[in-house]
């Protein structure tokens, strides 16, 4: 039996490429130096899968900023407004990474997505009728020669490009179909390089094929694939999926030439039965996805053996597979020095999950695996009781009421309250909550953490941070005001460290985007809140200034999604519990004499399944009630605010809508305001700031830009609904950017004003 991976974590277990590319971006380190950089991380990984004796191991799955990215690029399909900037290979890349601002012009970013149901984001590939889908890279030729140059022999992992034309945006007429004869072509140029240069193997990632797919889709698949698999020669084609099962198109997969076929049998409900009744062809070998991609426990080794038993009648040759690339995962367990082995037995990042498979495989080639010490060991983990229970919460969840996820009066009596109560203008300015996280407030932060200054010396440093960040916006003139965020080290894990039920890793960072990476918490037992969080930030804060300060939470859904979770229980049963706890801290808050509170759902979306035939049943259906659960209990008077990014939410629209907040601030500059039809159509009710301008670039927005954005707007959404603000948070950005950017969005909107009055 041998053993793959998907795909390994690339920022580094330190976050070295993160730090490299953050110096390149400044200019203190050059290109050559950050080539440096994410060659030895290329050359960790090598070896960290070799010492865990890999059978398959990828290349291609590192990245400077993004894999989709990255194919895109490979193909040529690059826009003409970044060509023309004339800039580097290198920089070029960037630019479509973070847009460009700069003396060779001033365009905006790509277009940024979640990436399926994770919390990594892609960016979205944008093709015009004229662009020429060829290949003209060089990348996955590089990587895979430069392991070979270490003598090993690599899988180059390629995007597939049903999955690349999938979440292609066509901004022409022409569609994905018109691009696939070429496309096809492209990969097919790339499968005999790659071959020539000694590759065995080449994966081609589909993790498009898990979602509900149309009898088009499939013709297109199969299409693209005729061609690449009629041209292939010596080399041999794995077709790689993930993230579900390929219950629409399994027939036809299994029908295909390919070599191999990776299964996902972690997240994908049908996999075990497809394969059990419709039979795998024995002549290809079955990448079976068995160790968890995306979660940090260990793999039970009885579930493991289960699963290969059932399937191994049917089957030839099965290689252990992980079910989806371990970029979701952290690097390495070693980094943790403070969690008590009580906790770290039951976990396992990237490297410990290389080590499972490398048991895996002798424990399934011995000839009683159950005698085996590791299997031995193993079960025995699994058979402690490790849930920190508590009984109050799990009878507060179990005695909720349907009253609980209602709040009254209904929407269009608190509007009218909160109108009277608030005399706010007509385009309203706030923002969505963090100021930016600047050097010195977090030098602040790891100074109480290494017990270098006082909890006194914290707060009065953070306070003196939120008085000057009052002082900012009422100089650039915002309405509603927000007190940064100074305290936050990350918006969930923030309330994790505060909550009962949660632990805390100290390096287990996962990438987000590009440089972004996030330190997900870990839901260790029952979730309460036991004392108030932010209550005594927001009150410091409205003290100061007559202007409204809003009070800034997390809500349970964004917990949820961006924390590992526990198994033992539902994820319904979770989110109320989190849920619950927040509720607390909303009431507390106005008690406390703040009027509005907005609870970002940043996250929403992103467990929605993938398949449309679940969202009800098996996502929406507790998570707007838990959203609802956390506001329903406070007066009309009060306004609850809600943010959520990075996502399409034109087609939950309605769920959104049913989240029965006040206001609602979204992401939105980035997909070209696409969603304001959507508002539209649907006769959304809850009042919106669609985002403004983008955050996650440094570029300056122009007065008239914003201005052009408020004008699309008002096409679409009653002046009276519209609030005016940038697209998220502004933690990730510089003060020299933030204050322009903002006194030309207040600008834009006292101008608006008087062109309404
Ligand atoms: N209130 C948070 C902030 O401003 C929201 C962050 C987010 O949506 N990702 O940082
Ligand atoms: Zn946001």
């Amino acid at each position: 039996m041998k053993t793959s991976i998907i795909g390994y974590p690339r920022v580094g277990s330190l976050r070295e490429l993160k730090f490299a590319s953050e110096k390149y971006f400044k200019g203190t380190v050059s290109a050559g130096e950050l080539n440096e950089t994410a060659a030895d991380l290329r050359a960790a990984n090598l070896s960290i899968q070799t010492a865990n004796e890999i059978d398959f191991i990828p290349s291609n799955d590192f990245s400077y900023y993004d894999n989709l990215l990255d194919a895109a690029v490979l193909l040529n399909i690059i826009p003409d407004r970044y060509r023309e900037l004339k800039l580097s290979e290198l920089d070029t890349y960037f630019a479509m990474a973070r847009g460009y601002q700069g003396e060779k012009g001033n365009v905006k970013a790509l277009a940024m997505k979640k990436w399926f149901n994770t919390n990594y984001h892609y960016m979205v590939p944008e093709i015009s009728d004229d662009t020429e889908v060829k290949l003209v890279g060089t990348k996955p030729f590089e990587e895979f020669a430069e392991a070979k140059n270490e003598g090993i022999t690599t899988v180059p992992a390629l995007i597939g490009p049903f999955t690349l034309l999938k979440l292609t945006r066509y901004i022409g007429k022409k569609t994905e179909k018109d691009f696939a004869e070429a496309a096809a072509e492209a990969y097919t140029e790339a499968v005999k390089k790659l071959a020539c240069l000694g590759a065995e193997w080449i994966s081609f990632a589909e993790p498009c094929l898990v979602k509900d797919l149309t009898a088009d889709d499939i013709a297109l698949f199969k299409d693209l694939y005729k061609i690449i698999l009629g041209a292939k020669s010596g080399v041999k084609l794995l077709l790689q999926t993930y993230f579900g099962d390929i219950r629409d198109c399994y027939d036809d997969v299994t029908a295909l030439d390919f070599d191999g076929i990776g299964l996902d049998f972690v997240e994908g409900k049908k996999t075990l039965s497809l394969v059990k009744e419709k039979g795998f062809p024995k002549d290809k070998v079955l990448f079976a996805g068995v160790v968890n991609g995306k979660n940090i426990w260990r793999n039970s080794y009885a579930k493991t053996a289960d699963i290969i038993s059932q399937i191994k009648p049917v089957c030839g040759e099965i290689v252990l597979n992980t079910s989806c690339s371990l970029l979701h995962v952290p690097y390495t367990l070693k980094n943790e020095t403070k969690l008590s082995e009580e906790y770290t037995k039951h976990f396992a990042f990237a490297e410990e999950k290389l080590g499972e498979l490398k048991e895996l495989k002798n424990i399934l080639s011995a000839a009683s695996p159950k005698e085996t010490e590791e299997y031995k060991k193993n079960t025995a983990v699994f058979n402690e009781d490790r849930k920190a229970s508590d009984k109050a919460v799990q009878e507060r969840v179990a005695s909720v009421k349907e009253a609980d996820f209602t709040r009254l009066p209904a929407f269009e009596e608190r509007e009218k309250v909160q109108k009277e109560r608030f005399k706010l203008p007509l385009f309203p300015t706030t923002t969505i909550g963090s100021f930016p996280q600047t050097s010195d407030v977090r030098a602040n932060r790891t100074a109480l953490r290494k017990g270098n200054i006082t909890e006194e010396e914290y707060k009065a440093f953070n306070k003196n941070k939120i008085k000057e960040c009052i002082e900012l916006q009422e100089e650039i003139g915002l309405d509603v005001l927000v007190h940064g965020e100074y305290e936050r080290n990350d918006m969930v894990e923030y309330f994790g460290e505060k909550l009962k039920g949660f632990i805390f890793t100290e390096k287990a960072w996962v990438q987000s985007y590009g440089t972004r990476c996030v330190k997900p918490p870990v839901v260790w037992g029952d979730v309460s809140r036991e004392s108030s969080i932010t209550v005594e930030w927001s009150v410091y804060a409205q003290s100061l200034t007559n202007h409204i300060m809003k009070g800034m939470l997390t809500g349970p859904v964004t917990i949820l999604n961006w924390s590992f979770l526990r198994e033992d229980i539902s994820l319904k049963e979770c989110a109320y519990q989190i849920a619950f706890a927040i509720r607390d801290e909303v009431l507390d808050l106005e008690a406390n004499g703040i009027k509005v509170i907005q609870v970002d759902e940043a996250a929403l979306r992103e467990k929605l399944p993938l398949r449309r035939t679940d969202w009800d049943s098996d996502y929406l259906d507790w998570a707007i009630p838990a959203f609802r659960l956390v506001h329903s209990g406070v007066k009309a008077e009060t306004q609850i605010h809600t943010h959520m990014c990075y996502s399409e939410f034109t087609d939950i629209i309605k769920a959104i809508d049913n989240m029965d907040a006040d206001v609602i601030t979204f992401e939105a500059s980035r997909s070209d305001l696409q969603i304001l039809d959507s508002l539209k159509e649907n006769n959304f009710r809850t009042e919106v700031g669609p985002g403004v301008y983008d955050i996650h670039s440094p570029r300056i927005p122009s007065k008239e830009e914003i201005k052009s954005a408020l004008n699309n707007m008002t096409a679409k959404i009653p002046v009276s609904k519209l609030w005016v603000n940038p697209d998220c948070g502004l933690k990730t950005r510089g003060t020299e950017e933030t204050k322009p950017s903002l006194e030309n969005l207040v600008a834009a909107a006292k101008e608006l004003r008087e062109e309404y009055k």
